[in-house]
């Protein structure tokens, strides 16, 4: 059971979080949620946009840690044993993007859904399908 403060806000506590019902949270619950941490302990005020980004990008490296020098399916047996410490990691990643998409006052649903309309026009099904190649190798 999870009793760290910033779990307690909004309508999602501990024991919401317990029974899942934090599972449903939208990004703006989430954001608020990161707001909250922060502000209580008065942590914006070292919150340049190049930290958060410095940020993101090493809680991005801790993930990549968790499979340096594994391969094949030692690596996924690797992951499934840690299936935890990555999604820790990732939630650190999560973290520092909604940090950052909040300051610059950025909408990342709408920036989200806006991409992956551009990703719909990068990689069309009828081009891209089982296949790994960037979008400028596809014919
Ligand atoms: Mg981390």
């Amino acid at each position: 059971m999870l009793h760290d403060d910033w779990f307690c806000w909004g309508n999602v506590g501990p024991a919401e979080y317990d029974r899942g019902m934090g599972n449903a949270a939208t990004l703006q619950e989430l954001t608020n949620q990161v707001s909250g941490f922060i502000d209580q302990r008065d942590w914006s005020q070292f919150h340049n946009p190049k930290d958060l980004a410095l940020s993101l990008s090493l809680e991005a490296a801790e993930v990549l840690e968790l499979m340096q020098w594994k391969q094949g399916d030692e690596l996924q047996s690797h992951l499934t044993a840690n299936s935890s410490r990555l999604g820790e990691e990732l939630a650190d990643v999560f973290f520092w993007v909604l940090v950052l998409s909040n300051q610059q006052g950025i909408d990342l649903a709408e920036a989200f859904q806006r991409k992956m309309v551009q990703n719909g026009e990068k990689y069309p099904v009828e081009l891209a399908k089982g296949k790994s190649s960037k979008y400028t190798e596809l014919r």
